[in-house]
């Protein structure tokens, strides 16, 4: 699938080379080698390859019935699935999880939300994780969180499900959710790799020549002083746009706010900025009426917003960011977010 009509790319001169996959690259020549064996010499490479479905592998994970969330084509065909209202047990807590959850829940299904932490935790700590377990849970979800899938069974098709407790749910279909990992293989061997492509803040890599960004690189962002790998569209847009000055020789260093945001019911959840760990989360506003923002604290910084249904609000909430704060004045809503600065 494109994403510009047709006539873009030729009016841009970009040259698309689809239906083949890149098999070999060899930055030594500077070549790649396309899947049906054309090469393709290059000045300047950027890997933008993204990330893959982590799959499940215990007993049973081959069975009917087990599905996965990537493409256009998986997506139709879940709804098709969801809208037949089976029993659907969720495996994984994480962005994907819970908004298929969200999803199938307001679709009729009736649905077990499992993973061994409580919804978001990984990204939004612990105050949040309950803040949305409550949203879940007050929505008719069945949460079962501690535990991990430890295998299905079922007669071709998948009927139950065991966890690690040794206790089991019984499910129509199931949909795993449980995160990628970025597609490295290709150029692994030559690249500085932790956790994703190594890359300063112009999306260089260690080697002369091959850029890389998006969901596959692990960039250093000034801003955060650390390296980090984003999941996110909005980053994988902005962080390409860098990339592609930055191999014609306009050096900007990509250190913009990180952004993304999450629809799950009628909580519209945006976050802006990035706490990697934190000290404090002071929460402004009222979780139980759906309306609040969290901020994430390090030494009274605030390093992220994390707002519900408060979309203004959030822009003005990040003019915080990096700034001192006044925790009082913060969670005082009489009091207005920007006159929080510290003394
Ligand atoms: C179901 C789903 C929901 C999401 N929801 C959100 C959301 O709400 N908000 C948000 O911010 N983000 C969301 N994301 C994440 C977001 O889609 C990614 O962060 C973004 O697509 C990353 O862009 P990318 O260009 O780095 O990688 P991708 O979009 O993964 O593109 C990588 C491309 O490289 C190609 N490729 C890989 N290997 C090769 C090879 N050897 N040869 C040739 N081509 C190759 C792939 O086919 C693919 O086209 C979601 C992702 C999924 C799957």
């Amino acid at each position: 699938m494109l994403l510009e009509l047709p006539n873009y790319y030729e009016d841009h001169a970009i040259e698309l080379q689809l239906g083949e996959r890149v098999a070999r690259i060899d930055p030594s020549l500077r070549v790649l080698e396309l899947s049906g064996g054309r090469r393709v010499f290059y000045d300047k490479l950027l890997m933008a390859t993204g990330a893959a479905l982590r799959h499940m592998d215990v007993p049973g994970h081959d069975l009917d019935g087990i599905l996965y969330l990537r493409t256009l084509r998986d997506c139709d065909m879940l709804r098709g699935l969801l809208q037949q209202h089976p029993h659907v047990l969720i495996v994984g807590t994480g962005f994907i999880g819970c908004e298929v959850a969200a999803s199938a829940r307001q679709l009729g299904c009736e649905v077990t939300l499992t993973g061994p932490d409580l919804p978001l935790a990984h990204v939004l700590g612990k105050e949040l994780s309950e803040i949305y377990a409550g949203y879940h849970r007050g929505k008719g979800i069945t949460l079962k969180t501690g535990v991990k899938t430890t295998a299905f069974s079922g007669a071709g098709h998948v009927e139950r499900a065991v966890f690690s407790d040794g206790s089991t749910v019984d499910c129509d279909m199931v949909v795993v959710g449980i995160g990628v990992t970025p597609n490295i293989e290709l150029i692994a061997e030559h690249l500085k790799i932790e956790n994703g492509i190594v890359t300063d803040e112009f999306c260089r890599t260690d080697v002369e020549g091959i850029f890389a960004a998006g969901d596959v690189a692990n960039s250093w962002h000034p801003r955060l002083g650390a390296s980090a790998r984003l999941e996110h569209f909005d980053n994988a847009q902005r962080q390409g746009e860098a990339a592609a000055k930055a191999m014609i020789g306009k050096l900007e260093a990509f250190d913009t706010v990180p952004f993304f945001y999450s629809d799950q019911y009628e909580f519209r959840l945006i976050y802006r900025g990035m706490a990697l760990s934190w000290d404090r989360v002071v929460i402004r506003g009222a979780p139980d009426t759906g309306s609040f923002s969290a901020f994430y604290l390090k030494n009274r910084r605030v390093l992220a917003v994390c707002s519900v249904n408060r979309y203004a609000k959030s822009v003005i909430a990040a003019q915080l960011l990096h700034h001192e704060i006044d925790s009082a004045m913060l969670v005082d809503e009489s009091v207005a977010v920007d006159h929080a600065f510290g003394k």
